[in-house]
């Protein structure tokens, strides 16, 4: 592997941090409102299929419910870890952005994270998880439209998975905020020690040279397992050759650094203690 280049000197001051327009953040609002009631609306209808269940036909029906919600809980966290390396990996390498609608408001907040990975520390709620209930709701709005019969386990399955990978989605910019934080609250700290949610030093593997992997930004889980498949560079192929996507390199030399916080972030890691970039890369 080759070495990463040197380090620039320290940037003198940071850049102003990113504002998305008060149109947006009006659209983010209303985002973040919808996820959250079809959220708890679906919940509810879930846990109210598993009831009629007990009702309808005894324990066993209900227990197997039960235990299919349980499966979905795990499974929806995962493939909120995959969405959500699969979205980073497209808004870093697929898009331009002067992409029209997705550009300004989803691709750049992506590119310029990796020249100023500190600016999302600064984001208030609504922008830290604006974007992300936007694109739950895409979800959430048809199954929330759709007769399904909770009482069904497979249809149970399929509403539950996404109910829970949707709130993995929402929670994954607050992950990925707190994975910057060198101070996040006591309880993201316990969490990320334990690998619940997005560990600070497993993170800092995908703003360090070459930056081409660990796209995972939930929890993390899938990153090792991803990067030993291959699986970006096989995506990268896929956008190039069938999408006809083109392939954007960034790999923010240290040197074209000046005035971000990437070098401060570097430094900050390197002063911790506990070891770093512990997996096989
Ligand atoms: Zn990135
Ligand atoms: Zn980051």
């Amino acid at each position: 592997m080759a070495n990463p280049p040197s380090p620039a000197p320290p940037p003198a001051s940071r850049p102003q941090p990113f504002k998305h327009t008060l149109g947006h953040t009006a659209f983010e609002l209303l985002g973040i409102t919808v996820a959250m009631t079809l959220t708890s609306l679906l919940l509810y209808r879930c846990v109210h299929g598993i009831g009629d269940a007990w009702e309808i036909d005894g324990t066993s029906a209900g227990n197997s419910l039960a235990l299919v919600l349980a499966g979905a809980v795990f499974s929806g966290y995962l493939l909120a870890d995959l969405g959500s390396g699969v979205v980073h990996f497209s808004f870093d390498r697929f898009f331009s952005i002067d992409t029209p609608v997705l550009g300004r408001h989803f691709v750049h907040p992506f590119r310029r994270h990796h020249s100023d990975p500190k600016d999302i520390t600064l984001h208030d709620f609504i922008e830290t998880n604006g974007n992300n209930c936007l694109a739950a709701c895409c979800v959430l709005i048809p199954l929330a439209l759709i007769p399904f019969d909770y009482t069904v386990g497979w249809q149970l399955f399929v509403v539950a998975i996404f109910v829970f990978a949707s709130i993995g989605t929402f929670a994954t910019n607050q992950f990925h905020k707190w994975a910057h934080m060198l101070h996040p609250p006591a309880l993201a700290v316990w969490l990320q020690q334990k690998h619940l949610i997005l560990p600070r030093d497993h993170h800092q593997i995908h703003h360090t040279h070459p930056y081409h992997t660990h796209y995972c930004i939930t929890t993390g889980w899938l990153n090792a397992f991803l990067l030993k498949i291959h699986f970006w560079r096989f995506l990268e192929i896929f956008g190039q050759r069938v999408l006809r996507l083109p392939i954007f390199t960034e790999e923010t030399p240290w040197e074209q650094l000046a005035g971000s916080t990437a070098f401060a972030e570097r430094e900050e890691m390197a002063s911790l203690s506990e070891p770093q970039f512990s997996e096989s890369r």
